[in-house]
């Protein structure tokens, strides 16, 4: 297999991609109230209008399905490998000393929401098929890159394109990380709640969104004074810093932590178990005490493998289960908190909903609990070969499978791996102020998947 010319025409096309990039860019193509014709709004249909009428003029066989996704296609016969990349962005939020939505070329860094997740890696993947195009390599079945519109708050596009459209049977998505991810961890979400009127306990609340460990957690207490809180404080020993104040027989703490993503527990510091904790060695009258020391039992402070709750467990693929308590509210009356918990292949979302149901119906919590498999694809299979060879082919770098706790865009599509495009050592500020793609990477991309193209296409076992 001879990629030169190949690479050659990628190389020539590099103003092309930046250029077709930078447009791609300029739509704020953030999810919208929806519009006839555009079901995530006018700028992600525009861009997705764009991105194909751009495939279109490469010469690619194009598709729009529906509005919320985009086909575009290469070789006659019926795709074999697809890629599936998307268009839609998160807002641009605060903090951007650069236009967001208007590309800005600087020290051989493209700069614009999007420009890494996953505009540019979209870009790439036309270029690539447009360069394997030109070249005129022999690609004995057809190549296809999907885009969608949706990825970025549910993927509901992809639901869409399941009922209208097929999956290549092989795919995989730019949207993560190098080398490749083969194995993307369940996830469990439980929430629960348990009758509480309020006595002591006034106030309770930690936490908003189930998937993050919660950076800050408060409570207000009536007839405890700041004195015995302070001192239980000492006893608990939690990481955690503590504000107290009284005022008027009502004292209130309030607990600050580290916030973490629910998929890495053990890099945050809980606010909420902390100040669990802390209220399990106070004088609370009941049901509360009895509530809060049995949270306190089954979601310790600082522990993040479900151990206490009966759920710990680990494979050597897939690493180890964890587990984040993120919620916790006290209203009208009523104790509700949620958990998130990312497990390996050797569980399932049934067995743990048994015994995590269990652990939570023990200290008088009704729980419901639902949750998605983990998504998997074998670390030895000769497609996973194929794209860990080309991606050492072209970067000279040790290709192997990583395994991750969050999920991502291939998750639930039947032999879809994630592959590329963000690398160990550089934060491209993805979701951030200021994201960015280096203009080289932007091409060192084009050549890996041009060549995992190449290989996977001409790989008669994986017809
Ligand atoms: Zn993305």
């Amino acid at each position: 297999m001879d990629m030169t010319e190949v690479f050659r025409r990628i190389d020539e096309l590099k103003p092309e991609m930046i250029k077709t990039l930078s447009e791609l860019i300029s739509y704020p193509s953030f999810r919208r109230e929806p519009e006839e014709g555009a079901p995530f709004g006018r700028p992600a249909r525009d861009c997705l209008e764009r991105a194909l009428s751009v495939c279109k003029e490469l010469g690619f066989k194009t598709e729009n399905v529906g509005g919320y996704a985009g086909v575009a296609a290469i070789g006659n016969d019926k795709p074999l490998i697809g890629v599936l990349a998307h268009l839609d962005v998160v807002p641009a939020g605060d903090g951007w000393t650069k236009e967001p939505f208007s590309a800005t070329l600087e020290d051989g860094k493209i700069y614009g929401r999007g420009a890494m997740d996953d505009k540019g890696p979209a870009v790439s993947v036309m270029y690539a098929m447009k360069a394997l195009s030109d070249a005129g390599v022999t690609l004995k079945n057809g190549v296809e890159l999907i885009v969608g519109t949706d990825e970025e708050c549910g993927s509901s596009d992809m639901e869409y394109f399941r009922g209208h459209a097929e999956f290549p049977k092989w795919l995989f998505t730019p949207d993560a990380n190098y080398p490749l991810i083969n194995i993307e961890k369940g996830r469990v979400c439980a929430r629960f709640s348990a009758k509480c009127p309020s006595g002591v306990l006034l106030e309770l609340y930690g936490g908003r969104t189930v998937n993050a460990v919660p950076a800050s957690a408060g409570a207000a207490l009536s007839g405890i004074s700041a004195e015995e809180v302070e001192n239980a404080a000492k006893k608990a020993g939690c990481g955690v810093e503590l504000e107290v104040s009284s005022d008027g027989g009502v004292t209130r703490i309030h607990a600050v932590g580290v916030s973490a993503h629910a998929s890495t527990p053990d890099v945050g510091d809980n606010a909420l178990t902390a100040l669990i904790r802390l209220l399990s060695l106070l004088p609370l009258d009941e049901p509360a005490r009895t509530l809060i020391c049995g949270l306190d039992s089954v979601f310790p402070y600082g522990e993040t493998d479900g151990a206490s709750a009966g759920v710990k467990a680990s494979d050597a693929e897939s690493g180890a289960l964890t587990l984040a308590f993120s919620i916790l509210d006290l209203k009208d009356g009523e104790l509700s908190g949620a958990a998130d918990i990312r497990f390996p292949t050797c569980e399932s979302v049934e067995s743990l909903r048994k015994k995590l149901s269990a652990a939570l119906s023990g200290i008088g919590f009704e729980a419901e609990i639902g949750g998605v498999e983990p998504h998997c694809v074998p670390a030895d299979s000769l497609f996973i070969k194929e794209l860990l060879g080309a991606y050492e082919s072209v970067t000279g770098k040790e290709g192997k499978c990583l395994a991750i706790g969050g999920g991502t865009y291939v998750h639930g599509i039947a032999g879809g791996v994630a592959f590329g495009c963000e690398v160990d050592g550089e934060d491209n500020r993805i979701h951030g102020a200021d994201e960015f793609i280096r203009d080289d990477a932007l091409v060192e991309n084009a050549k890996i998947f041009a060549e995992a193209l190449y290989r996977v296409c001409n790989n008669d076992s994986l017809r």
